[in-house]
Protein backbone atom coordinates (compact mmCIF):
# COMPACT_ATOMS: atom_id res chain seq x y z
CA UNK A 1 0.00 0.00 0.00
CA UNK A 2 2.98 2.97 0.51
CA UNK A 3 6.24 3.30 -0.07
CA UNK A 4 8.58 0.21 0.97
CA UNK A 5 10.49 2.97 3.50
CA UNK A 6 6.83 4.33 4.72
CA UNK A 7 5.88 0.57 5.47
CA UNK A 8 9.67 0.36 7.14
CA UNK A 9 8.82 3.00 9.59
CA UNK A 10 5.19 1.91 10.40
CA UNK A 11 6.05 -1.39 11.08
CA UNK A 12 9.09 -0.20 13.39
CA UNK A 13 6.72 2.22 15.27
CA UNK A 14 4.40 -0.74 15.44
CA UNK A 15 6.48 -2.53 17.54
CA UNK A 16 6.26 -0.33 20.23
CA UNK A 17 4.10 -0.92 23.15
CA UNK A 18 0.88 0.81 22.79
CA UNK A 19 0.75 1.73 19.33
CA UNK A 20 -1.47 -0.28 17.36
CA UNK A 21 -1.51 -0.36 13.18
CA UNK A 22 -3.52 3.09 13.10
CA UNK A 23 -1.66 4.93 15.71
CA UNK A 24 1.63 3.70 14.10
CA UNK A 25 0.45 5.28 10.84
CA UNK A 26 -0.58 8.38 12.39
CA UNK A 27 3.00 8.82 13.99
CA UNK A 28 4.77 7.89 10.44
CA UNK A 29 2.74 10.73 8.75
CA UNK A 30 3.49 12.89 11.57
CA UNK A 31 7.43 12.01 11.19
CA UNK A 32 6.73 12.60 7.31
CA UNK A 33 5.11 16.32 8.17
CA UNK A 34 8.07 16.94 10.11
CA UNK A 35 10.92 19.24 9.14
CA UNK A 36 14.08 17.39 8.95
CA UNK A 37 15.78 18.76 11.59
CA UNK A 38 13.29 16.62 13.84
CA UNK A 39 12.88 13.85 11.94
CA UNK A 40 16.88 13.86 12.33
CA UNK A 41 16.26 14.91 16.05
CA UNK A 42 14.51 11.80 16.86
CA UNK A 43 16.50 9.03 14.88
CA UNK A 44 19.52 10.73 16.38
CA UNK A 45 17.93 10.42 20.24
CA UNK A 46 17.19 6.94 19.70
CA UNK A 47 20.94 5.81 17.92
CA UNK A 48 22.20 7.80 20.85
CA UNK A 49 20.39 6.66 23.77
CA UNK A 50 21.42 3.22 22.55
CA UNK A 51 25.17 3.89 22.44
CA UNK A 52 25.45 5.75 25.18
CA UNK A 53 23.08 4.56 28.12
CA UNK A 54 24.33 1.73 30.55
CA UNK A 55 23.81 0.51 33.80
CA UNK A 56 25.46 2.32 36.76
CA UNK A 57 28.45 0.12 38.53
CA UNK A 58 26.68 1.25 41.62
CA UNK A 59 23.50 0.74 41.43
CA UNK A 60 22.54 -0.71 38.19
CA UNK A 61 20.40 1.70 37.39
CA UNK A 62 20.33 3.56 33.89
CA UNK A 63 23.23 6.46 33.30
CA UNK A 64 25.33 7.77 30.93
CA UNK A 65 28.82 7.72 33.02
CA UNK A 66 30.12 4.74 35.27
CA UNK A 67 27.86 5.33 37.94
CA UNK A 68 24.54 7.24 37.73
CA UNK A 69 23.57 10.75 39.15
CA UNK A 70 21.81 9.54 42.44
CA UNK A 71 24.98 7.58 43.26
CA UNK A 72 27.12 10.60 42.71
CA UNK A 73 24.94 12.88 44.30
CA UNK A 74 26.60 13.44 47.70
CA UNK A 75 23.68 15.55 49.21
CA UNK A 76 22.19 11.40 49.16
CA UNK A 77 22.04 9.77 51.89
CA UNK A 78 24.25 6.26 51.53
CA UNK A 79 23.40 4.53 54.25
CA UNK A 80 19.76 3.90 52.60
CA UNK A 81 19.36 1.71 49.52
CA UNK A 82 15.94 1.40 47.97
CA UNK A 83 15.67 -1.99 46.61
CA UNK A 84 13.82 -1.72 42.99
CA UNK A 85 12.49 -4.46 40.04
CA UNK A 86 13.08 -2.25 37.15
CA UNK A 87 14.88 0.88 36.30
CA UNK A 88 11.51 2.26 35.40
CA UNK A 89 10.56 2.16 39.04
CA UNK A 90 13.12 4.90 40.07
CA UNK A 91 11.17 7.54 38.54
CA UNK A 92 7.95 6.94 40.55
CA UNK A 93 10.00 7.10 43.93
CA UNK A 94 11.55 9.92 42.59
CA UNK A 95 8.50 12.07 41.95
CA UNK A 96 7.39 11.75 45.58
CA UNK A 97 9.77 13.59 46.97
CA UNK A 98 10.04 11.72 50.52
CA UNK A 99 13.38 9.75 49.42
CA UNK A 100 16.52 10.63 49.61
CA UNK A 101 18.90 7.91 49.90
CA UNK A 102 19.91 5.65 46.87
CA UNK A 103 18.73 2.34 45.18
CA UNK A 104 19.11 -0.17 44.07
CA UNK A 105 17.77 -1.99 40.51
CA UNK A 106 17.28 -6.08 40.64
CA UNK A 107 16.90 -5.96 36.80
CA UNK A 108 13.18 -8.26 37.14
CA UNK A 109 11.99 -10.55 40.34
CA UNK A 110 12.05 -13.48 41.24
CA UNK A 111 10.00 -16.53 39.41
CA UNK A 112 11.31 -19.90 39.75
CA UNK A 113 8.32 -20.92 36.72
CA UNK A 114 10.24 -18.36 34.81
CA UNK A 115 13.52 -19.75 35.31
CA UNK A 116 14.23 -16.16 36.88
CA UNK A 117 16.23 -17.60 39.93
CA UNK A 118 18.67 -15.02 42.35
CA UNK A 119 21.62 -15.91 40.32
CA UNK A 120 19.78 -13.81 37.52
CA UNK A 121 19.19 -10.60 38.88
CA UNK A 122 21.85 -8.37 40.51
CA UNK A 123 20.61 -9.62 44.44
CA UNK A 124 24.43 -10.89 45.01
CA UNK A 125 25.62 -7.01 44.45
CA UNK A 126 23.20 -6.09 46.84
CA UNK A 127 24.28 -8.07 49.49
CA UNK A 128 27.91 -6.79 48.33
CA UNK A 129 26.80 -3.26 48.98
CA UNK A 130 25.56 -4.12 52.47
CA UNK A 131 29.07 -5.92 53.55
CA UNK A 132 30.61 -2.82 52.47
CA UNK A 133 32.23 -1.48 55.58
CA UNK A 134 33.46 1.64 53.90
CA UNK A 135 29.64 3.01 53.33
CA UNK A 136 27.53 1.32 56.24
CA UNK A 137 24.11 0.94 55.21
CA UNK A 138 21.68 1.35 58.00
CA UNK A 139 18.28 0.52 56.19
CA UNK A 140 17.07 -1.32 52.66
CA UNK A 141 13.82 -0.46 51.71
CA UNK A 142 12.20 -3.30 50.24
CA UNK A 143 10.18 -1.49 47.22
CA UNK A 144 9.58 -4.34 44.79
CA UNK A 145 6.11 -4.30 43.10
CA UNK A 146 3.14 -5.83 45.15
CA UNK A 147 2.67 -8.70 43.09
CA UNK A 148 3.27 -12.47 43.92
CA UNK A 149 6.96 -12.60 42.50
CA UNK A 150 7.66 -8.88 43.77
CA UNK A 151 6.52 -10.60 47.02
CA UNK A 152 8.66 -13.66 47.05
CA UNK A 153 11.87 -11.44 46.03
CA UNK A 154 11.09 -9.01 49.04
CA UNK A 155 10.84 -12.15 51.23
CA UNK A 156 14.02 -13.48 50.21
CA UNK A 157 16.14 -10.70 50.50
CA UNK A 158 14.92 -9.80 53.55
CA UNK A 159 15.59 -13.57 55.00
CA UNK A 160 19.16 -13.56 53.53
CA UNK A 161 19.51 -9.92 55.06
CA UNK A 162 19.00 -10.66 58.63
CA UNK A 163 21.06 -13.46 58.87
CA UNK A 164 23.75 -11.63 56.84
CA UNK A 165 23.72 -8.08 58.26
CA UNK A 166 21.84 -7.96 61.14
CA UNK A 167 22.33 -4.76 62.14
CA UNK A 168 20.79 -3.01 59.34
CA UNK A 169 17.11 -2.44 59.27
CA UNK A 170 14.93 -3.93 56.40
CA UNK A 171 11.66 -2.13 55.71
CA UNK A 172 8.97 -3.22 53.13
CA UNK A 173 6.46 -0.08 51.51
CA UNK A 174 3.41 0.38 53.69
CA UNK A 175 0.11 -1.19 52.12
CA UNK A 176 -2.10 0.62 50.00
CA UNK A 177 -0.60 0.40 47.01
CA UNK A 178 -3.17 -1.73 44.46
CA UNK A 179 -2.53 -4.89 44.84
CA UNK A 180 -0.87 -7.18 41.72
CA UNK A 181 0.14 -4.23 40.18
CA UNK A 182 3.42 -2.13 39.55
CA UNK A 183 4.73 0.84 41.29
CA UNK A 184 5.31 2.24 37.95
CA UNK A 185 1.63 2.83 37.58
CA UNK A 186 1.28 3.93 41.54
CA UNK A 187 -0.11 7.46 41.73
CA UNK A 188 2.57 9.72 43.67
CA UNK A 189 0.79 10.44 46.55
CA UNK A 190 -0.20 6.65 47.52
CA UNK A 191 3.52 5.98 47.01
CA UNK A 192 4.77 8.57 48.69
CA UNK A 193 2.53 7.80 52.08
CA UNK A 194 3.69 4.21 51.26
CA UNK A 195 7.02 5.02 51.31
CA UNK A 196 6.70 7.44 55.00
CA UNK A 197 4.93 4.90 56.33
CA UNK A 198 7.68 1.79 55.55
CA UNK A 199 7.36 -0.84 58.38
CA UNK A 200 10.55 -2.89 59.83
CA UNK A 201 10.31 -5.84 58.22
ZN1 LIG B 1 23.81 4.37 40.59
Amino acid sequence: MYAPSIQRLISELGKLPGIGARTAQRLAFHILRASSEDATALAESITEVKLRIRLCEVCFNLADEPRCRICTDERRDAGLICVVEEAGDVIPVERTHEYRGRYHVLGGALSPIDGVDPEHLKIAELYRRVDDRSQPIREVVLATNPTTTGEATALHIADVLRERAPEVIVTRLASGLPVGGDLEYADEVTLGKALLGRQRW
